[in-house]
C-alpha cells in the first residue's frame, strides 16, 4: 500500500526532530520515520552544552552558525513548552574554560580577544577570580575564560520536546520504522521503501547521522561520514559542586538542572562499539578529580556512550543533494548537534519552503559523490 505526505524525515535524533518541528510550525505535512525510539542514539548521549564559544573559535562558518543557533534557545524553550508541555532543562549559568597550563593561558587570552572582536562576551579570570565564582575548583588552576553565554540544556529532553511539539502541530512521528531504501525515478527521489510498503512524498530529508551513508548508497551516491565514540559519566552530590560548566580540552563537567553532574567525554574515532571502557572512565575521572578534587565524595550514578557523526572536512552536510532532486541532507553535526539543532531545523524548513535562508549554507554543501557496489568512489564536483 502506498502512503503519501509532503515531507519524509528519516531519523528521530535531535536534527530530524528539530526539522519536523520547524516544518510543522509552518503548516507542512511531515512524517518522521525512526527505526528505534526517538532520541535513542547520539541525541540521548549528549551532555547538552551550547558551547558556541568554547568549541568553535577556529572554525569561522561554524562559529557564526553556532552563535546564531545558541541565540535561538530562550525563545525555543518557551515555544516547545507551549506546544509540548515539556521542559528542556535550559540552565543559563555560562561556562568556564579552565586553563591548566601557561600555554592554555596564552591561547585563551588570544581567543578571548578574537571573541570580543566578534561582539561576544569573553572575560579572562585569574585563578583567584575563577575560584571566587566556583569555590570547588582546584587551587592550582591557571585561571579561566568565562563565557557567560555558553549555556546548556538536557539533550534527550530537547529531542523529545521537538518531537512532541511537532506531533502537537500535526506531524506524524513513527517509531520502530526503519527506512530500507530511497526510491529513485531518474534524477528524482520520490519516497522511501519500508517493510510496510512504499511511502511517497515531495521531499525526503535524511537526518540519520552516520547511517545516512547507507541510505544514499541505495541510490548510487556516497556521503562520507564516520562515528566518533564518546563515553560519559553521571554522578550526584547532596550539594551541587559547581554552578557553571567547567570545560577543558580533555574533559568537561556539566551541572544539570536535575542535580546530576555529567562528566564527559572520551573521543574514539572509527568504532561502532558502544561498550564503556574502564580506560575511558579512568581517563575522565582523572581529569575531573584534578579540576574538582572534592568530586571524590560524589555518588556514582551511571555511565554510557554514544556515536557522534563526523565528516572528513569537520563540517556538517546541510542542504539539497546537488544531483538528486527531492532529496535533502542534514547530518554530520559531530560534537555540536544539540547546539546547532534550532538553526539547522529552521534553515531546512526555509529550503523546503523555498524562501530566503536564515543562514548561509555555502560551507555545508552536500557532495556529489557517486558510489557503486564495488565500492569504487568517484568525486564529482566537490
Ligand atoms: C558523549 C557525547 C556528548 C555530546 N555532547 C554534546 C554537547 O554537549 N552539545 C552538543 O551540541 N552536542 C553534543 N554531542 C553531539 C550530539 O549528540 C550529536 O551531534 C547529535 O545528537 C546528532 O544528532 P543526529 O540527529 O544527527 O543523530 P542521532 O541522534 O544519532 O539520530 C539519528 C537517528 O537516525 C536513526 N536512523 C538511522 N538510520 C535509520 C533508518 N534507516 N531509518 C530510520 N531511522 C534511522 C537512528 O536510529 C537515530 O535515532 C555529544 C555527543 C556524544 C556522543
Amino acid at each position: 500500500m502506498e502512503q503519501t505526505v509532503d515531507v519524509i524525515i528519516v531519523g528521530g535524533g535531535v536534527i530530524g526532530c528539530s526539522i519536523a518541528y520547524h516544518l510543522s510550525k509552518r503548516g507542512i505535512k511531515v512524517r518522521l520515520l525512526e527505526r528505534g525510539r526517538i532520541a535513542s542514539e547520539a541525541s540521548s548521549a549528549a551532555a547538552g552544552m551550547l558551547a558556541a564559544q568554547a568549541e568553535f573559535i577556529d572554525s569561522v562558518p561554524l562559529f557564526d552558525w553556532a552563535r546564531q543557533s545558541r541565540a535561538m534557545f530562550p525563545a525555543l524553550t518557551a515555544d516547545l513548552q507551549a506546544h509540548s508541555g515539556m521542559e528542556i532543562g535550559l540552565v543559563q549559568q555560562g561556562l568556564l574554560r579552565v586553563a591548566t597550563s601557561e600555554e592554555d593561558v596564552l591561547r585563551y587570552h588570544a581567543q578571548a580577544e578574537l571573541q570580543r572582536q566578534s561582539g561576544e562576551s569573553a572575560q579572562w579570570l585569574s585563578a583567584q577570580e575563577a575560584l571566587a565564582l566556583e569555590g570547588t575548583l582546584a587551587s592550582d588552576v591557571y585561571g579561566a575564560l568565562y563565557l557567560e553565554n555558553d549555556h546548556q540544556v538536557v539533550a534527550p529532553s530537547l529531542t523529545l520536546a521537538y518531537a512532541s511539539a511537532a506531533a502537537a502541530l500535526g506531524a506524524e512521528i513513527r517509531e520502530h520504522s526503519e527506512v530500507q531504501e530511497l526510491l529513485r525515478e531518474g534524477g528524482r527521489i520520490t519516497g522511501v521503501r519500508m517493510q510496510d510498503g512504499i511511502h511517497r512524498c515531495q521531499q525526503v530529508i535524511i537526518a540519520s547521522s552516520i547511517w545516512s551513508q547507507a541510505l544514499l548508497r541505495t541510490v548510487g551516491y556516497d556521503l562520507p561520514l564516520y562515528p566518533v565514540k564518546g563515553e560519559c559519566i553521571a554522578v550526584r552530590t547532596n550539594k551541587p559542586l559547581i554552578r557553571r560548566t567547567i570545560y577543558t580540552d580533555n574533559c568537561y563537567l556539566v551541572p544539570k538542572a536535575n542535580g546530576e553532574l555529567l562528566i564527559g567525554a572520551t573521543v574514539t574515532p572509527h568504532t561502532m562499539q558502544r561498550h564503556v571502557t574502564v580506560g575511558g572512565i579512568l581517563a575522565l575521572m582523572g581529569v575531573a578529580e584534578r579540576l574538582i578534587p572534592s568530586i571524590r565524595g560524589a555518588t556514582w550514578i551511571r555511565t554510557w556512550s554514544g556515536l557522534r557523526p563526523q565528516t572528513p572536512q569537520g563540517l556538517p552536510y546541510i542542504g539539497n543533494h546537488p544531483e538528486l532532486a527531492g532529496l535533502m541532507i542534514a547530518a554530520g553535526h559531530y560534537r555540536n548537534g544539540i547546539l546547532l539543532s534550532p538553526l539547522t531545523g529552521s534553515v531546512m524548513a526555509d529550503l523546503v519552503e523555498g524562501i530566503e535562508l536564515a543562514a548561509d549554507l555555502t560551507a555545508f554543501q552536500v557532495p556529489a559523490m557517486r558510489w557503486s557496489k564495488d565500492q569504487e568512489m568517484t568525486g564529482v564536483g566537490i
